[in-house]
């Protein structure tokens, strides 16, 4: 088997241990590291006069983590042969930490999950802060735990409560500051060199160090279980964690709260075999495949370009014109200028475009008082953004962005409008969400240059951007927005045109059957209710309200007016009865399906019971959350079906990083390839919705054999 560690006995005595898979480009906890782990603690433990260890990488990541096409394999059958694998792993790891000879890590670049664990079983830990280094234990956002001693020595070393809340159940990728103010490393240096001088002047230091669990007096910070002030607590934990959750049921948290809670009143051996248990259990589910699928291999495929027209040689943007500094535009720029570009935003009166720059410097100031950015950075940012309401000032620009209100004949106007002071090539892109691209483009020069590029709110945290090709949109304008997508670090789905694209026109569904269900008479708390705790991040009624009913209402009549396919529902009479009759449009005028004091979220509003045709009427749980959920994955199969989405992964990505479709799922398609029985269980279980609620949750004919011509994603 490959050797990837290298090991390198220097004349003063200490041992260099350095992680280097050849057959890589990153290391990865597979079989080959495991060997050359076994051999390499055979070797240190024979050493005459060792003087100490440092372990250090070759890489520019330290580490990367488990070997998670593995993981995505496995099966209930596999089961015994990982729990040997884990089992060596951590015993090699608990004989480095047990050599009796000081063992420092050296982290030199990332180390995320296994690279973690094993700076964890490492006496100190010094980590270089390289540009883009991020220290963590992220498993929780794949559905995992940290099963190579991530979850047994965090607690014994930052306590049960410490450990559960700063690294485990957030899975926050630290950068090297934050890793060292939450205990995780020792050091922070800032050159190669002093990572090394520090490593050796550690060892010379303390020549017979043990960890602290290791020694006589060991007391785990904040108490064990059995200790009278953490066992008065102990009861709280799992409902604190249901709260955190949303009351969403995740196996990984409760797995995480579990190991944790388990390995903390044991001895440590058996807290590892405890944390084992739990992994596995994981690592054989559904949940684990899905989030490794989507939070990886898709995202992995996405941002790496699946989607960029090959051998496309397009110039990247430099100067970008945004029109409109409303909530997107002042987003778009700030978003633009912190990658490096310059940016001229346009709006109608030099106050209301000067509204960009106020928004990027809120966000610079919060930025810089935590520690994210220096003032100078901060500053560097801001001197990028320029504001006009004069079209010559955005000459020369080689790109637009169009963020002006929701009205197509306003949209064509401003295009118009500027179209012959910007740079004769340059790409002219609208963050419409919902207007068909071919339209905008007709009449207008050059349509091969257009194209949507649809930003989601808030822009600065939104990860997804939704790239919308219209029938005349060439491959240049494809690949300059993509390239231009990449630079400002968003993950670029491509989707061909159609009104409302794949995400406003699936979220619209998962609206619309929220509020019809509302509209039916179920208590509009057993609606939000139910969205919670089938995953989706924020309830569908307090979604509706920060969209507005009003834009809701306006994007509908738009489409009854353009489409012969539209068809009135019971949710479009509740909307407009709150925003017609009950002057309630939504959060940003203090009401809407919830009421709001100073713009916090507080009570749904009891007049909505009186609005429904069956006040109190009771649909089982499990319809309210499929109801929901099918109701987009119908939608998402539509919209393959159509040609609007191009792939099953960009599907996936884009419903959970546009819309909030749960994560557990790994993507709206993946939701309907798992589902109890697969896609044939789903076509049944839709058939039995549409029986009870409607045929518009008729599946597809032959949906299963259709999802099985397709060609599989890569999972
Ligand atoms: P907004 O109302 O906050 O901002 C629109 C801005 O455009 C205003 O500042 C207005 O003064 C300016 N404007 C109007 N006419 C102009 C002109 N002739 N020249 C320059 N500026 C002009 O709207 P918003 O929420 O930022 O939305 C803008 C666009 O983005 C819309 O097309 C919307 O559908 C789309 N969008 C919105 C969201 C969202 O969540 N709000 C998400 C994605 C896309």
């Amino acid at each position: 088997m490959t050797n990837t560690i290298r090991y390198d006995r220097g004349a003063d005595g200490i041992v260099t241990l350095t992680l280097d898979d050849p057959t890589q480009s990153a290391n990865t906890m597979n079989r080959a590291y495991a060997a050359s782990m076994t051999a390499t603690l055979d070797r240190l433990e024979a050493e005459q006069d060792l003087v100490g260890v440092i372990v250090t990488s070759a890489k520019s990541t330290f580490f990367a983590g488990g070997d998670l096409p593995e993981m995505i394999r496995a099966t209930r059958a596999d089961a015994p042969d990982l729990a040997d694998l884990l089992g060596t792993i951590k015993r090699d790891l608990r004989r480095l930490e047990t050599l009796g000879r000081p063992v420092v890590a050296a982290v030199n670049g990332s180390a995320l999950g296994g690279g973690l664990e094993i700076a964890l079983a490492c006496h100190h830990r010094i980590a270089l802060d390289a540009p883009g280094s991020r220290l963590g234990l992220p498993e929780v956002t794949l559905g995992l735990l940290p099963g190579a001693g991530g979850v047994t020595r965090t607690v014994r070393m930052l306590g049960l409560a410490g450990a559960l809340t700063t690294v485990l159940l957030t899975g926050r990728r630290m950068r090297p500051a934050d890793a060292l103010s939450a205990g995780l490393v020792d050091e922070v240096v800032a050159t190669p060199t002093e990572l090394f001088e520090h490593a050796r002047a550690w060892i010379a230091a303390n020549p017979h160090p043990a960890q602290p669990w290791d020694r006589p007096d060991y007391r785990m910070p904040g108490g064990t279980p059995a200790s009278r002030s953490l066992a008065a607590q102990l009861p709280a934990f799992p409902a604190t964690l249901r709260k955190q959750l949303k009351g969403a049921r995740l196996p990984a948290p409760e797995a995480i709260l579990a190991a944790a809670v388990e390995g903390a009143q044991v001895d440590l051996e058996t807290a590892l075999t405890v944390e084992t248990r739990h992994l596995i259990g994981l690592l054989t589910g559904q949940v684990a495949k899905n989030m490794i699928g989507a939070f990886f291999f898709d995202l992995k495929a996405v941002n790496g370009g699946a989607a960029r027209p090959a051998d496309v040689d397009a110039a990247p943007v430099r100067r970008v014109a945004v029109l409109g500094a409303g909530m997107m535009g002042a987003g778009i720029a700030y978003a633009c200028a912190s990658a490096g570009l310059d940016v001229v935003v346009k709006d109608v009166t030099p106050e209301a475009a000067g509204r960009a720059r106020e928004h990027a410097e809120r966000l610079l100031t919060r930025a810089v008082r935590k520690g994210r950015t220096t003032e100078a950075d901060a500053r560097a940012v801001l001197d990028r953004i320029t504001t006009t309401d004069q079209v010559d000032a955005l000459a020369g620009c080689d790109a637009v962005i169009e963020a002006v209100f929701e009205d197509p004949a306003l949209k064509q106007q401003v295009f118009a409008e500027v179209l012959p002071v910007l740079a004769p090539d340059a790409l002219l892109a609208s963050n419409t969400s919902t207007l068909p691209i071919t339209g905008l483009a007709s009449g207008m020069d050059r349509p091969a240059d257009f194209i949507g590029m649809h930003f989601f709110s808030p822009v600065d945290r939104m990860p997804l951007l939704e790239i919308v090709v219209g029938e005349r949109t060439g491959d240049v304008a494809l690949a300059r927005a993509f390239d231009l997508g990449r630079r400002i670090g968003k993950t670029p789905i491509v989707v061909n045109d159609g009104r409302g694209f794949f995400t406003s026109r699936v979220i619209g569904k998962f609206i619309d059957e929220a509020v019809g269900m509302v509209a039916e008479g179920v208590p509009a708390a057993s609606v939000e209710q139910a969205a919670l705790q089938a995953g989706y991040p924020t309830g569908p009624l307090a979604l509706a309200d920060e969209v507005s009913l009003t834009l809701i209402q306006r994007i509908r009549r738009q489409f009854e007016a353009a489409s012969e396919e539209f068809r009135p529902l019971p949710a479009h009479r509740l909307v407009d009865e709150l925003v017609d009759a009950y002057d309630r449009p939504g959060r940003a005028a203090g009401r809407g399906f919830y009421s709001y004091d100073d713009g916090t979220r507080g009570r749904l509003w009891p007049g909505l019971a009186d609005l429904s045709t069956d006040a109190g009427r009771a649909v089982p749980f499990t319809d309210l959350q499929e109801r929901m959920l099918f109701a987009e994955a119908l939608d998402a199969l539509r919209c393959l079906d159509e040609g609007v989405l191009r792939t099953e992964t960009d599907a996936n990505i884009g419903s959970i990083f546009g819309i909030g479709f749960p994560a557990w799922t790994g993507g709206v398609i993946r939701y309907v390839r798992q589902y109890a029985g697969g896609p044939a269980g789903f076509a049944a279980r839709a058939t039995e919705l549409a029986g009870r609620y409607g045929d518009r949750f008729t599946p597809p004919a032959d949906l299963a054999d259709r999802l099985d011509a397709r060609r599989a994603e890569p999972v």
